[in-house]
């Protein structure tokens, strides 16, 4: 398919690597991006999912995404990434570290200690991993921006959520550092907080609710393409959807 005459979108021509874009929230904004002009990287560890999405978004703009398909716990993996990503573009112009796991939720005492090193690996290691090898190409980017999906068990503890909560904790002090490291530079680092949302992690935390009750993840994608623009100087923030 010949690629579409230019829409105009907010992220006309901007490269943008998205991690747990198989499903879910991930997939939403992959699809909004692609609405926006962005080239999207797009990573998980399902090829068939992330194969999926990419016949959905050549649908939508012409243009195929590059498929990355990596277990974020692989570190070296991400390290691998960002040498491609180097090589094949020169820079990154926005970074979505959103891909994360729920973990079981159980008392602290009774999780168990491969569970609680492979949530901490996915929701927080891998996302550090993503900011060592990313940094330098966010900053030859004249306007990168990097953004982290949290949760509000991030900053309000609840019984039995521990590994989950505590990873977002993590997660987001991680990414204030990040921001202020990177106050003096052209990149810009913010967090999200997407609230209850329609995907299939909300329906293992919440089994009984009807799905019908909370929004959808393309409702939720504006947040995302805001602090994605080249335009945005929000930087150290924490948005939380409506
Ligand atoms: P989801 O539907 O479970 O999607 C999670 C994504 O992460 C999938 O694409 C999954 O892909 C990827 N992923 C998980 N483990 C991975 C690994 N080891 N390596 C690579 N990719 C991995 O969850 P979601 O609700 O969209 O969540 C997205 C983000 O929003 C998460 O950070 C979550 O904590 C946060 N959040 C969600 C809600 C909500 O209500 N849904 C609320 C607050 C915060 P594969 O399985 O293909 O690898």
């Amino acid at each position: 398919m010949s690629k579409p005459e230019s829409t105009g979108g907010r992220l006309e021509g901007r490269i943008a690597l998205i991690t747990g874009a198989s499903r879910g929230i991930g997939a939403a904004v992959a699809r909004r991006f692609a609405q926006e002009g962005a080239h999207l990287v797009l990573t998980a560890r399902t090829p068939g999912a992330l194969e999926e999405i990419d016949d959905e978004i050549q649908k939508i703009t012409g243009d195929p995404a590059t498929l990355v398909p990596l277990d974020l716990t692989d570190f070296d993996a991400i390290d691998q990434l960002g040498a491609a990503i180097f090589k094949r573009f020169k820079k990154l112009d926005i970074l979505v570290g959103n891909a994360g796991q729920l973990g079981t939720l159980s008392p602290l005492g009774h999780i168990q200690p491969e569970e609680w090193g492979r949530v901490m690996d996915v929701n927080v290691t891998a996302n550090w991993r993503l900011i060592r090898s990313i940094d330098p190409l966010l900053k030859a980017s004249d306007a990168g921006r990097a953004m982290f999906v949290s949760s509000a068990v991030g900053r309000t503890p609840r019984a039995y959520w521990g590994t989950y909560a505590v990873s977002k904790a993590a997660l987001e002090m991680m990414a204030m550092i990040y921001a202020a490291e990177v106050e003096i530079t052209n990149v810009r680092v913010n967090l999200i907080n997407p609230g209850p949302t329609r995907t299939a992690m909300r329906a293992t935390a919440f089994p009984g609710e009807d799905p019908d009750t909370v929004h959808t993840p393309e409702s939720i994608t504006g947040m995302f393409v805001e602090l994605a623009e080249a335009t945005c100087m929000r930087n150290g923030e924490l948005l939380v959807a409506d």
